[in-house]
């Protein structure tokens, strides 16, 4: 069974096509510059098979055609007709109150995705188009959409309620939603199957990428996590703020004769490791900034190290102790340096890792805590687009029951 997994943006798309019987990619790609001059497509199959076609698309529906030629290509394909995909799991960002699960896509779908664009501006819109681009070209195929704020509705309302009057939440729906939902699920799906841990067990999920978030993980579930009503609060990010008092959008909108909203866009595009360190949004940079001296790249790694260490201590509290910890995404999945200067100094709290195993992992699963740790620590490789297949196969097999 062949499952496309879609990840619209708003002039991007990248698709995965995979063979769920063995659950491996058979051919990937990405299509950008939709509706813009100078369109391309980028298509991977096979060991190391790489096609690439300059194109103008002038919409979804077009690139999505451009996406089925390639993948249904005498000389690059990897299927012969539509028919062989069963189903098209879409990547959607914002579910809202309303969509708190992976759901089958009808009319109704649809029509709350849209009443979310309000807080999902960028990518809902965006989402939508690449739902309505798969349905105009595969009418009979059927499709889903897995939400990155489901995850997260499991929050109880101290977790997701913020201090402002309660008509901004009953009216607006201005509350903490958080987001990487699919790859905090499947890391905390992943998670309690390692021995020594159990459904029941606390677990702290530290996606640090280039967007990043926590998440705090009782049973499996999410009792709380560091993005809010959009992905701009928590920790420090490539080029997002993170957390900070909301005064700061006046002043700086007062002194700077800023309207808010680019404030806001300053906050979310021109801020984090990329304005502190005056260097680079890359980790990688920033690191290769601070071994040359350079006193604003080691001081925006002190940040950044900080501000994670603090998620991981308030939400040991939240949780009442702590079993796990978990690494994952960009930084988390790759960096041994950045892993080592969260867990540094929280001994106290039973998280001690093993220097030498820690050193050792980059980018595949292991456990870089040491023998006598209390807490486990672990560095997972997510994988949102699996998750995606997953959730669609299972969805549409049982409608077919
Ligand atoms: P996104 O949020 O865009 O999905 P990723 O999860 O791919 O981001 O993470 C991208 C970030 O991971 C890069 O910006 C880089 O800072 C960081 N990264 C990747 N590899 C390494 C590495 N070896 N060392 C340090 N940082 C790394």
């Amino acid at each position: 069974m062949k499952i496309l997994v879609i990840n619209a943006g708003s002039s991007s798309l990248k698709y995965q096509l995979f063979e769920m019987l063995d659950k491996v990619v058979i051919a990937k790609g990405l299509v950008e510059r939709i509706g813009i001059a100078d369109g391309k497509l980028t298509h991977r199959y096979g060991e190391n098979g790489k096609f690439e076609l300059d194109v103008d698309m002038k919409n979804h529906t077009v690139a999505m055609e451009h996406v089925l030629e390639a993948l249904m290509s005498p000389e690059h394909g990897v299927i012969h007709s539509i028919d062989e995909i069963s189903a098209v799991g879409h990547r959607v960002l914002h579910g809202g109150e309303k969509l708190t699960k992976s759901i089958i896509i009808d009319d109704y779908v649809e029509q709350v995705i849209e009443e979310y664009f309000p807080l999902g501006p960028l990518h809902n819109p965006a989402n939508l188009m690449g739902i309505r681009a798969c349905k105009a070209i595969m009418p009979d195929t059927p499709m889903v959409a897995v939400f990155d704020t489901a995850f997260h509705q499991t929050m109880p309302p101290k977790a997701y309620l913020y201090g402002i009057p309660r008509k901004y939440y009953e009216n607006l729906g201005i509350r903490r939603y958080g987001f990487h939902g699919t790859s905090h699920r499947y890391i905390a799906g992943e998670i309690v199957k390692k021995p020594g841990l159990t459904q029941g067990s606390r677990v702290i999920i530290a996606h640090l990428g280039n967007g990043s978030s926590l998440s705090a993980c009782v049973d499996g579930k999410c009792q709380d996590t560091s993005m809010g009503l959009t992905p701009l609060e928590g920790v420090l990010m490539g080029t997002r703020s993170g957390s900070l008092d909301p005064a700061v959008v006046q002043f700086i909108s007062e002194r700077e004769s800023m309207t808010a909203t680019q404030v806001v866009n300053m906050l979310n595009k021109e801020s984090g490791l990329l304005a502190l360190s005056q260097r680079s949004s890359d980790m990688r940079d920033v690191y290769t900034g601070a071994e040359e001296g350079d006193k604003n790249c080691q001081e925006t790694l002190d940040v950044w190290a900080y501000g994670v260490k603090k998620y991981v201590g308030a939400y040991a509290a939240a949780m009442g102790g702590l079993d796990a910890l978990v690494f994952t995404a960009g930084i988390g999945e790759n960096d041994y340096r950045s892993r080592a200067s969260v867990c540094e100094g929280l001994e106290f709290m039973g998280i001690k890792i093993d220097a030498r195993k820690n050193e050792a992992l980059r980018g595949v699963e292991g456990m870089i805590s040491a023998e006598d740790s209390k807490v486990q620590v672990w560095v997972m490789p997510t994988n949102e687009e699996l998750a995606i297949a997953r959730d669609t196969l299972s969805l549409v097999t049982a409608e077919a029951q």
